[in-house]
């Protein structure tokens, strides 16, 4: 196995065939798939697709993108007839590029959930060890890839592209707020989220991410200014292997800790964590602790908000336009009737706590108060950033524990496990998971948190790793051929 990025389209198309009985494998075994297309029609397209970056690489998505003439059903009842008259901007790009849309991958309903339990598909399993979670939302995306796979598109909305990378050992990468089209992603938090690529290689992650992140005028939070198209050239250099600026950037960069915040995850977690943080030490960043408790207030913040936007945009399931009714004599009736039967209980529970906390009487006490505590979060952690050398990362790990197993963390006990990751959409900052190294077996990985439009960075400080202390050829038992 090598990048796709560095193979020749006449290599990758050999080698497609192989890579779809992956995929079918990972569906059947792990239910990592919603949908997984025909192979005669994927073999048209591998024929056909026009001459890109991507030529001739079939690419899992994540059930929430809409794809023309695909099924896709955010992993819910009330979609589970929904078939996209439209692609989303990222498909666009995509297939402009030469990719071929492989399918459509298992998630939480929604994208409600950090586990994966909540899909009305089932659960998607972890392919190290069946019992547990493959991480949420993005779990099928993450599974195709970690079962014989390359690369997947994600969204995060509080974690759902990282968690997942992690307890899956590839890399995942939740870009800055505005760097990558929202259009065509079935809202969940829209002031959050961001679609996101996940790869087994980093080059292959950066290439992913590279053809994703076009500018589209059809998105209006989308920024456009130098800065992207700095980090957008800056990949090209580094899928080219130019990475000499990269390195002097290195040489004076910061590493930093919240050490206070730390001390929440399981002991291997943080074992794993220092000795990765030991690593880059080596490897010329200067390693620092700040003292980071007031991070904990980004959980509730973030629930309170998530539920709150989650709330008016899934207000538009009434069986009216689209997706699932269920017909009865009145209008209300059919609408109380579709949504009750259409919507699992997560999703049902956080439209109505989101309901509750932005109505009249409770908005300033909920809803207005998670956003101030938003903007302190975010204005706190650019003065700690901006604080050292412009280059200063903030390291945490992934997640609190090894990959829970099924049953564990479901309901308000989960919610807990996206500690360390909601900070960086609360902030619009981006971050990466970089799998780091296993224990028992299961992978573990550290994040990294980088000032805006830092992508490029983070993408290459995570290179690092690869081939080092992890190693991307390693697979799931079983998973050799
Ligand atoms: N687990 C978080 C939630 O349920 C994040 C999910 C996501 O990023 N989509 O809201």
């Amino acid at each position: 196995m090598r990048p796709l990025a560095e193979l020749k389209i006449s290599d990758r198309i050999k080698i497609a065939k192989e890579l779809y009985n992956a995929y079918l494998e990972s569906k059947e075994r792990f239910n990592a798939f919603i949908t997984l297309r025909d192979w005669d029609a994927i073999e048209d397209e591998i024929e056909n697709c026009s001459e890109g970056l991507l030529s001739g690489i079939l690419i899992p998505v994540k059930d929430n993108i809409s794809t023309k003439g695909i099924l896709t059903t955010c992993a819910s009842r009330i979609l589970s007839n929904y078939i996209p008259p439209y692609d989303a901007s990222v498909i666009r790009f995509i297939k402009d590029e030469g990719g071929i849309i492989a399918g459509k991958t298992n998630m939480d309903e929604f994208a409600m959930g950090n586990t994966n339990e909540t899909s009305y598909y089932g659960p998607v399993l972890n392919p190290w060890d069946t019992s547990r979670v493959p991480g949420g939302s993005s779990g099928g995306s993450a599974v195709a890839v970690a079962w014989k796979g390359y690369l997947a598109l994600g969204s995060d909305t509080g974690g759902s592209i990282r968690l997942p990378a992690c307890y899956n050992g590839i890399y995942g990468l939740k870009p800055t707020y505005g760097m990558v089209s929202r259009y065509g992603l079935i809202a969940y938090a829209n002031s959050l989220e961001q679609i996101g690529p996940m790869a087994r290689f980093i080059k292959d992650l950066a290439l992913l991410y590279y053809v994703i992140s076009r500018y589209d005028e059809k998105d209006i939070t989308m920024v456009r200014n130098h800065e992207r198209e700095r980090v957008r050239k800056s990949l090209i250099e580094f899928i080219n292997g130019n990475i000499d600026m990269f390195q002097a950037i290195v040489d004076r960069a910061f590493m930093i800790y919240p050490k206070d915040l730390i001390e929440y995850a399981d002991d291997d977690v943080k074992e794993v964590f220092y000795k990765t943080l030991d690593f880059y030490n080596r490897f010329g960043f200067k390693i620092e602790d700040f003292k980071g408790e007031f991070l904990k207030a980004g959980l509730p913040a973030y629930y309170i908000i998530a539920m709150v936007e989650a709330s008016s945009n899934l207000a538009r399931y009434i069986g009216v336009n689209f997706g699932l009714r269920i017909d009865r004599a009145t209008f209300w009736d059919m609408v109380a009737r579709t949504r009750s039967n259409g919507f699992g209980v997560e999703v049902k529970r956080r439209i109505i706590m989101g309901a509750y906390a932005s109505s009249k009487g409770y908005e300033e006490r909920y809803y207005l108060k998670a956003l101030k505590v938003r903007r302190w979060i975010r204005d706190k952690l650019l003065e700690i950033i901006r604080g050292r050398d412009k280059y200063t990362f903030i390291a945490l790990p992934t997640s609190l524990t090894k990959p829970p197993k099924f049953g564990e963390s479901l309901g308000p006990r989960g919610y807990i496990q996206d500690i360390y990751t909601v900070i960086a959409n609360l902030a619009g900052l981006p971050a990466i998971s970089i799998p780091s190294n296993y224990v028992n077996d299961l992978p573990l990985g550290i994040q990294l948190i980088g000032d805006y439009f830092t992508d490029d960075i983070l993408i290459y400080i995570a290179s690092l790793v690869e081939g080092k202390i992890y190693n991307p050829l390693k697979l799931p038992k079983g998973g050799y051929t």
